[in-house]
């Protein structure tokens, strides 16, 4: 029997194989990774510092252990370069050529580059799985200054950690508030203030333009004339849905690989989820769809065709600071945003309201995360 093959050992790709498991116990399965395999939950990549844990205590169990919790192989530290749909077969970095009776693309995100000139440019980090936080970890040791590029989610989660260990951090990046893509003005302003009184030191409205060595660290100068002194330089100016493979196999793109609810994509036996998939115009780089997704998708590997099904996914945003709860209202969504302070003085809600009074999303922060449960049930679904 020809396997289901996964590439991937991400979040996505465990968790498929682990649903695909509780319906079929004798389908071979094989998972393939470039990485190592270990299973980790990557969103403990932005507050494990405050945990005091280091990349292997962050990492739960390693490609040897998930194999044969899986009844899978695991090949490890290998590259599938490319996908012959027509064959049913794919190519791996080493010349083998493996064939298919599925196929599941779970390859991820990768952190967008911005070019900046400078001597040092390519030391910037980007922390975006177990071996960067291995590498940001050791560098941290001699640190005493952190830069961020980059005032998004990513980027204030990395910074309230850094704060928590008592690192200074500075923050840069194009816009005038943090999250501004995420949040609504008169949040997004107290949570730069709540940052800025716990010590991030912003430069926003500006960016970098070059990264030199300096005598002491690296010497950072911005557009707007500013200069910054740091001891690590981290990107964190977005993700971008990992469609190279999919790509070169022609499979139809958009901004991640294009699927139907059956996370089936333009080839028939190759689906993809996760990061990497944009299912029926979603490209939702978080927890909450994976889970759903991998449900569907195990049931149509199994031969019980599940479209998938998103309910609103509210997040929280990991800056404890601050905390943060957003149900951002669909793209083209009409509506007004209505806020209130919270009765204790600490905190926003922000509800977005659309005709005839329908809750269409919301932020909430500070005290008010606790109405997370009672709005999120108000909100329509995003993908029925
Ligand atoms: C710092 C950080 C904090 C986050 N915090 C949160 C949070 O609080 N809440 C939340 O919901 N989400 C959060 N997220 C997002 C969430 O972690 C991701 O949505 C999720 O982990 C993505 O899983 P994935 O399996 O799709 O991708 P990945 O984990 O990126 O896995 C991709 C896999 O594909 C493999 N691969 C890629 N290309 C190839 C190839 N050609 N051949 C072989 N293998 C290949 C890689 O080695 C890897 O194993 C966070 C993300 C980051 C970076």
């Amino acid at each position: 029997m020809d396997p289901v093959i996964i590439i991937g050992t991400g979040m996505a790709a465990y968790t498929l194989a682990r649903e695909f498991r509780k319906r079929d116990l004798e389908t071979p399965v094989l998972l393939i990774s470039e990485d190592d395999g270990r299973s980790y939950p990557k969103p403990m990549l932005s507050n494990a510092l405050t945990k005091g844990k280091t990349a292997e205590q962050v990492a739960m169990f390693d490609a040897a252990t998930m194999a044969t919790k899986l009844n899978a192989d695991i090949m490890t530290h290998t590259v599938v370069e490319t996908i012959d749909p027509n064959a049913k077969t794919i190519r791996l970095g080493n010349g083998t050529s493996l064939v298919y009776d599925k196929l599941v693309l779970a390859v991820g995100a990768n952190p967008i580059r911005i070019p900046i000139e400078g001597n040092a440019s390519a030391d910037i980090l980007s922390v975006n799985n177990l071996a960067d936080y291995t590498i940001f970890r050791d560098k941290l040791i001699d640190a005493q200054r952190v830069a961020i590029i980059g005032p998004g989610l990513i980027g204030c989660e990395f910074a309230n950690d850094l704060l928590n260990v008592g690192t200074a951090v500075s923050i840069i990046g194009p816009s005038a508030l943090p999250m501004d893509a995420l949040l609504p003005e008169p949040i997004a302003e107290e949570l730069k203030l709540t940052l800025a009184s716990d010590g991030v030191d912003w430069h926003l409205e500006t960016t970098t333009e070059s990264i030199n060595y300096a005598d002491d660290g690296y010497e950072l100068s911005l557009t707007n004339g500013d200069i910054v002194h740091a001891d690590i330089v981290i990107s964190a100016v977005g993700l971008r849905a990992n469609i190279k493979l999919a790509e070169s196999a022609g499979l139809n793109i958009n901004r991640g690989i294009v699927t139907d609810q059956y996370l089936q994509t333009s080839q028939s036996d190759i689906y993809a989820l996760g990061d990497c998939a944009e299912v029926s115009g979603h490209n939702l780089l978080f927890i909450a769809p994976i889970m759903a997704a991998a449900k569907a998708l195990a049931s149509t590997l199994s031969a019980e065709p599940k479209a998938v099904k998103y309910p609103a996914m509210p997040v929280a945003i990991k800056t404890p600071s601050y905390p943060l709860i957003t149900a951002p209202p669909a793209r083209n969504s009409k509506g007004e945003w209505h806020f209130e302070k919270a009765e204790s003085g600490f905190g926003i809600k922000g509800l977005f309201v659309g005709a005839d009074d329908a809750l269409l999303g919301f932020v909430l922060s500070g005290d008010t995360v606790s109405e997370k449960s009672v709005l999120s049930k108000q909100l329509p679904d995003l993908l029925g």
